[in-house]
């Protein structure tokens, strides 16, 4: 059993310095609050916050990481609150200890690797502090240590979780032995005859084994230190089980079989020292080809560094051998920790660039957040907010969905399933009804609501964050208005042809009505149908279709002699527009100017179809044509026949000088242009900004009367306002 003497030491025998007052508090109080409590070892519970206390020094963390271990679960387990361990232990004590509180509250269903991988991002993303991620495999790594006691079904569920989410977040982290152990203890649990199997034939092994990693070492102290003058550790291991069970398991092959159940690692002084070794040993012993790997030239994305090769040993059997520094040999086995630990060493120093470019494994991470400018942000981003534009929740069956940070219920509705997102009503979220428009935080469960004469609505637009939402939210509106503007077209179609006296249906069943579509330069009579409901085309264009040359020209005399004054129609002219703006294939049709973009003469037009609103003209490029149906554009153009004023904004940034604002209304003036606005305010450095409403006639008078401002003594810069 550990006891608090043995943290301290642990504590002081890395930096003999640190302040151990804290602990000791929080040792007295986890005692007093955890009294009584027993775990089902039948030993006292306060055995277990002191192994993970000690598990947290020996990974060389701060004083208030091992605080945290030690009070982890009194917020869970005893009536200890938050308000008072800020009071007695403050803060940044609170913090961790709440964050893995919050971690334990958790459990996961195992499932596919992308399913693991989200859960680890989650699990990182929802700590905030990277110590309490450590705390919180401290912890694990206490319970899987004395799982024993714990049912087998319950066991089995741990050890997976373990195996899927913790062991490889431990490696992530670069804290290797924790992984091993991790490994070791799950596959226990979850193979106990392979586990036993190799355990046998490791013990069998041993002392013959052991005598063997001696002669070796012996034999490489004597060459490289004795022989060679350099300084180095050397040490020959048995792997751990799991790696050789997963060797055989990969490689379909017995544990005999399995070589390089020995490796070797030679710690040095120095990278060159490294490199030395390497050329001395491969002198010594034949390398097996393929497989020397350079990880100091090109570390894995954990930051771990070393040289490895494989060699013929002394009997012509293959050894393994590891070679590297004293500080990457720390980073190998302690990854992140070791960081921490390094970083509080070197106090408010800030971290160098070498230093970042080991955190190159965060960086993968980081995939997605591709904005990270300023090295100093970066590391604050490490430590706080490592998935920020990401959260992570689960659906009730404990899948955990991870979706753009801003999403939405109904984003997550529609992550689940389509038809959920279609049919989606409302939302539980952690079992209370909440909006869809509620957004999502990380580790929220969230039960999705549903009704099957629920149809997505238009503003639904306005909330869903993914464009795997918006994209299916759309595409069943704009089948929707293609169905109802189908429908119109057939009324306004059926009217016309009863005027007529047409045989709709008849002309429908010919297939005249369908020659009339292809010859109007539609695919089919549904596209003609949407195409007259939504006003492209008239009526009476499709009925022509139907008439003779002779029919044609009487309908058109019947439709002359009703005009007024049929003389002025003699002449064929280009139509005339009420609003200067000509609409490709339709006569009278009701024109409106966009509010956003203020289009004048001489700029490209779109317009887009409105229902009921006739058409509006926007200037092409404006923001606001992105949220319409493509298939409502239309090509309009400006009627040059018609000449009328639009009004459009100015701005001019000129000296703050008196006078100069009567130059320029008289520069307006005297090209005949209207001033309906006009504001100034004076900014730094003698500056003044002047905006303007002007009326104007057309682009190339706009741009002429913009060159002759800027002429004006004083005039930096006259440009147009859009938007
Ligand atoms: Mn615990």
């Amino acid at each position: 059993m550990i006891r608090l003497q043995d943290i301290i030491d642990q504590m002081r025998s890395h930096s003999p310095e640190t302040n151990v007052d804290e602990v000791k508090k929080a040792y007295v109080y986890t005692a007093k609050v955890h009294q009584g409590q027993v775990r089902r070892s039948g030993e006292p519970y306060l055995v277990h916050p002191l192994g993970v206390a000690y598990i947290i020094a020996q990974l060389n963390l701060d004083q208030a990481s091992v605080v945290a271990g030690l009070l982890h679960d009194t917020l869970e387990d005893t009536l200890a609150t938050e308000t008072e361990i800020n009071e007695l232990f403050g803060p940044n004590v609170r913090f961790l200890v709440e964050g893995v509180t919050k971690l334990s509250k958790i459990t996961f269903t195992s499932g596919e690797a992308r399913q693991a991988e989200n859960v680890r991002k989650m699990l990182v993303a929802m700590s905030q502090d990277l110590r309490v991620i450590l705390v919180k495999l401290a912890d694990r790594l206490h319970n899987m240590r004395t799982l024993e006691f714990i049912e087998p079904k319950r066991r089995e569920m741990i050890s997976k979780e373990t195996l899927e989410i913790f062991a490889p977040l431990a490696n992530r982290l670069g804290i290797h032995w924790i992984r091993r152990e991790l490994e070791d203890l799950s596959f226990k649990w979850l193979n106990p005859e392979p586990f036993q199997e190799i355990s046998e034939k490791l013990e069998k092994m041993q002392e013959e084994q052991q005598k063997y990693i001696e002669e070796v070492v012996d034999f490489l102290n004597r060459t490289i230190s004795e022989e060679n003058k350099m300084q180095a550790t050397i040490s020959g291991r048995l792997k751990h089980h799991y790696s050789i069970f997963r060797k055989m398991k990969k490689k379909s092959i017995d544990f005999d079989q399995v070589f390089d159940i020995i490796a070797f690692r030679i710690i040095t002084e120095d990278i060159g020292d490294c490199y030395r070794v390497l050329g001395l040993i491969h002198a010594l012993w034949k390398p097996v080809a393929g497989r020397f790997k350079d990880y100091i030239a090109m570390p894995k994305i954990n930051r771990y560094q070393s040289l490895h090769t494989t060699v013929l040993g002394p009997y012509g059997e293959r050894v393994e051998i590891q070679i590297r520094t004293r500080k990457m040999h720390n980073v190998a086995e302690q990854g992140i920790a070791a960081h921490w630990a390094y970083k509080e060493g070197v106090g408010e120093k800030l971290i160098e660039d070498k230093e970042l470019a080991q955190f190159a494994w965060l960086r993968e991470l980081l995939r997605q957040q591709k904005d990270v400018k300023d090295p100093v942000e970066f590391l604050e981003t490490v430590k706080v907010d490592l998935f920020s534009d990401e959260v992570f929740c689960f659906t009730p069956q404990g899948h955990v969905k991870a979706l753009p940070k801003g999403a939405t219920a109904l984003d997550f509705a529609y992550a689940v399933h389509t038809e959920v997102g279609h049919h989606c009503v409302g939302a539980k979220i952690n079992g209370k009804i909440a909006p869809l428009r509620q957004k999502l935080r990380n580790g929220d469960t969230i039960e999705i609501l549903t009704n099957p004469k629920q149809k997505p609505s238009k503003d639904w637009l306005s909330f869903v964050k993914t464009s795997r939402a918006k994209n299916k939210v759309r595409s069943v509106i704009r089948a929707e208005q293609r169905k109802r503007s189908q429908e119109i077209g057939r009324e306004i179609l059926e009217k016309e042809c009863k005027r007529h006296k047409i045989n709709l249906s008849k002309k429908w069943k010919s297939g005249d009505l369908g020659r009339a579509a292809e010859e109007l330069g539609y695919k089919n009579t549904d596209e003609m149908l949407v195409a007259l409901g939504y006003g492209k085309i008239s009526a009476s264009r499709v009925l022509e279709q139907f008439m003779t040359p002779e029919q044609r020209k009487l309908a058109q005399e019947a439709i002359d002699e009703t005009r007024p004054s049929r003389a002025s129609q003699v002449v064929k002219r280009p139509r005339k527009s009420k609003s200067g703006i000509l609409v490709e294939g339709m006569d009278d049709v009701m024109v409106r100017f966009g509010k956003c973009c203020n289009p004048i003469p001489g700029d490209n037009l779109v317009g887009v179809i409105t229902r009921g609103r006739g058409v509006t003209v926007h200037a092409e490029g404006c923001r606001r044509l992105r949220d319409t149906d493509p298939e409502r554009h239309i090509e309009i153009n400006w009627d040059a026949a018609h000449s009328t004023v639009h009004t459009v904004g100015v701005r001019i940034h000129c000296e703050d000088r008196p006078g100069l604002l009567a130059n320029v209304t008289s520069v307006l003036s005297d090209t005949g242009i209207n001033i309906s606005q006009i504001s100034a305010r004076a900014e730094d450095g003698g500056m003044a900004v002047c905006n303007l409403k002007v009326s104007v006639a057309s682009l190339d008078q706009l741009t002429d009367v913009l060159r002759q401002i800027e002429k004006i003594k004083g005039v930096s810069l006259a440009e147009r306002v859009k938007e």
